[in-house]
């Protein structure tokens, strides 16, 4: 039955098998009553004749995936969080005290409360799968793991790795899992069920797991433990600038756990949860969570679609060798063309480069990886197999279109053409192509491997199904796509540029780098503006405001710094010198700005750090809200919504804390941030002119 468990016995009743649920769900959560029907299936193990438990799922492609998102959503009073904290770890201390072998058998994901299931059993064994992971990602959405995981954890893999786990929400491949004795075999996905069996009957057993000697004297001492608390507190300040209190928390009980007796920690668990689950900030990454999830059903239509799509990527540039990298590590076959020998090369080495830095890939696979991609033999033949030609060359409208001219001739009439163009116009570029329909707009971030967002740009004649094609390729390689109308900025950069506008209007008041970036910075940025223009190139950022006045009139107009900046040589980051000075790894704002741009010593208003951080915040929220009611993020509001929260938090860095832009702009409240915008365009002209505060709005304040 679905939401339940199933419970089996070998024919001579000595192995008992408990499988998760039904063959028709496709991934297994944890409900309140599946936890019970799993109660009830551990009593009647334990009053059978069974010497061994296997617990595993009705398929080996995915085993646990935890507690259902939307129930932790609903939580509002910490005391139901902490009931459902107990509920859990109830029945995985049955588990843990059956008193036969019990092992789990673990395929695909094996995750949050699916992971503490299993922790609680003597043996875990994990299928060779790429799917295969184990881990505990709860404070990534804000909470701990509250189902004994913060007690067992360290138990079993020693306290710095329990801690480096926790405190991230990591999940690891399963020869990640080996190395750090969370799992006790890496076994085929065909022999795991039969193995499991074995040793659920006692016979050849795992060799007993054995924490490196300094995993164990840190984990089983005092002073060891104070050290890696230290340690562990000053890594997670660094990752998260207290912005987040889950992490701290979840530090604390693991810590702690290990000196405690298993009721003592558990009770202390259970009620910490109940106290983390009704934070803003867990709302905030559980709305995140139902973003990406929105994100990633763009593209489910299509998904056998796009399977093993040989992929052609012209241009093998910054971008391009990027995207041919991740199409590659998503197992697609992928032909690289460029004009230029070196550009070959160099985006060859790239993508050697960053393959290098994934560690849980042994050399053997790795180069598979990297021998999917053919950088230097070109044929028309093997062009006409592309299910989709990617261009990244340079932004260049004429070069563009003289290219997809050719392309069209080459390629299948089925193929999707996408641009990775940052600011062109998809419609024009599509114009005189002879399938418009399976044109697209592709928009990787720089760069490639680090940026989870891809903006899907869809021109006047796009097609559903070429959307839903590339948004399921952009979800394979492990991206979130989001989908938006065609227009100078699209989305992302349409609602940066005004916050990056306002940073150089408080300079030109006076105000300090310091105090600018300063303010973005305690507000959550990752990065200040400032630092941000440094970072993007003044080059770009000029040819970039230049597109948005011509597209959106005078109220995206910006001081001309950039350009006066470029003219004595300073491009930003990349010629070491912008409104930063950098030398190595460091960099200070640089001391002749003032005096280089005329800039006065103080402005003539002070203004406080909260004035500064709403003067730039609310210029993300204003156009966020324009582009919301333009339907530049589609016309189903609710998606629209999603998709600009989506792409602020993962193409802006707005904070995950505060949900992405739109989040933030309802808890904080319409009506109020309108008001403020009224009257900083009474004081600062046409730029704040307010989005527009509909009557249904106002009233929902
Ligand atoms: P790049 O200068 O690093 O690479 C462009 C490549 O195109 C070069 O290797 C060049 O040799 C090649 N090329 C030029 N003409 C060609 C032709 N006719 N056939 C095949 N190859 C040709 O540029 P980039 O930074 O990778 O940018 C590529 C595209 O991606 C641009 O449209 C840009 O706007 C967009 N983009 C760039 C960024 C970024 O931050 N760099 C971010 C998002 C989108």
């Amino acid at each position: 039955m679905t939401g339940t468990v199933d419970l089996s016995f070998s024919s001579d009743g000595l192995v008992a098998t408990l499988t998760l649920g039904a063959p028709e769900e496709r991934a297994i959560t944890l409900t309140p009553a599946r936890i019970t029907s799993f109660v009830a299936a551990l009593s009647k193990v334990a009053q059978s004749n069974a010497r061994g438990l296997v617990v595993r799922a009705p398929s080996i492609e995915s085993f646990c995936v935890g507690a259902d998102i939307s129930l932790i959503q609903g939580v509002t009073e910490p005391t139901k969080g902490s009931e459902l904290a107990a509920q859990g770890q109830r029945a995985y201390d049955q588990l843990e005290d059956l008193g036969i072998t019990t092992v789990a058998a673990i395929g695909g994901p094996c995750v949050g409360g699916g992971c503490e299931m299993v922790l609680a059993c003597q043996y875990r064994i994990i299928a060779d799968l790429p799917a295969s992971s184990i881990g505990l990602p709860e404070t990534k959405l804000g909470i701990l793991p509250g189902f004994g995981g913060t007690y067992r954890l360290p138990r079993v893999v020693g306290l710095p790795k329990a801690l480096d786990i926790i405190l991230a929400g990591k999940t690891l491949k399963a020869s990640q899992a080996l190395k750090a004795s969370l799992v006790d075999e890496v076994v085929s996905a065909e022999k795991i069920f039969a193995r499991a069996e074995e040793i659920a009957r006692g016979q050849r057993l795992p060799k007993p797991r054995k924490l490196r000697l300094a995993d164990w004297l840190l984990s089983s001492n005092l002073l060891g433990r104070s050290f890696v608390r230290s340690r562990a507190r000053s890594a997670m300040m660094a990752q998260t600038k207290g912005f987040y209190p889950a992490p701290p928390k979840a530090l604390d009980l693991t810590v702690s756990g290990l000196g405690r007796s298993r009721v003592d920690a558990l009770g202390i668990e259970a009620r910490e949860l109940g106290n983390l689950i009704v934070t803003p900030e867990s709302k905030s990454l559980v709305h995140i969570f139902f973003l990406t999830e929105a994100s990633k059903a763009l593209g489910k239509s299509a998904r056998k679609d796009i399977e093993k799509m040989h992929a052609l990527v012209v241009g093998a540039g910054t971008m391009g060798a990027g995207i041919a990298g991740a199409l590659a590590r998503s197992s697609h076959q992928v032909i690289v063309k460029d004009t230029s020998e070196s550009s070959l090369k160099r985006g060859k080495d790239h993508v050697t480069k960053e393959l290098s830095k994934l560690r849980y890939l042994s050399s053997f696979e790795r180069a598979a990886v990297g021998n999917r991609i053919d950088w230097l033999q070109f044929s028309s033949d093997t062009v006409s197999r592309s299910g989709i030609a990617i261009e990244a060359v340079f932004e260049d409208m004429g070069l563009k279109k003289k290219i997809f001219a050719g392309l069209a001739k080459e390629v299948s009439p089925a193929c999707i053409l996408a641009s990775n163009t940052s600011s062109l116009s998809v419609t024009e570029m599509a114009e005189s192509l002879p399938h418009p329909e399976r044109f697209v707009g592709m928009h990787f971030f720089n760069p490639v491997e680090k940026m989870p967002l891809v903006e899907i740009i869809r021109g006047e004649k796009t097609s559903d199904e070429a959307i839903a094609k590339v948004a399921a390729l952009a979800t394979e390689m492990g991206k979130f796509p989001i989908v938006v109308r065609d227009g100078p900025g699209f989305l992302v950069n349409r609602i940066l540029i005004p916050y990056l506008n306002e940073a150089v209007y408080l300079l030109q008041e006076g105000h300090s780098v310091q105090e600018i970036d300063g303010a973005a910075l305690a507000f959550g940025m990752p990065m200040g503006p400032i630092r941000l223009l440094d970072e993007v190139g003044l080059d770009v950022a000029a040819h970039v405001s230049k597109i948005m006045v011509e597209g959106y009139g005078e109220r995206m107009a910006v001081p001309n710094f950039a350009e006066k900046l470029m003219e004595l040589g300073r491009k930003g980051r990349k010629s070491s010198a912008g409104f930063f000075e950098y030398h190595g790894k460091e960099s200070k704002p640089w001391e002749g700005l003032a005096s280089a741009l005329g800039l006065p010593a103080r402005p003539e208003t002070a203004a406080s750090r909260e004035e500064i951080a709403e003067r730039l915040v609310y210029h993300l929220v204003n156009e966020a809200m324009k582009c919301l009611d333009e339907g530049v993020a589609g016309s189903d509001r609710e998606l629209a919504e999603k998709q600009i929260d989506l792409g602020t938090v993962m193409g802006i860095g707005f904070p995950p804390f505060r949900g992405g832009v739109l989040h933030f702009a309802h808890s904080r409240g319409l009506a109020l941030i309108h008001s403020k915008l009224s009257e900083l365009e009474r004081r600062f002209g046409s730029r704040y002119s307010p989005f527009s505060l509909r009557v249904e709005r106002a009233v929902a304040q």
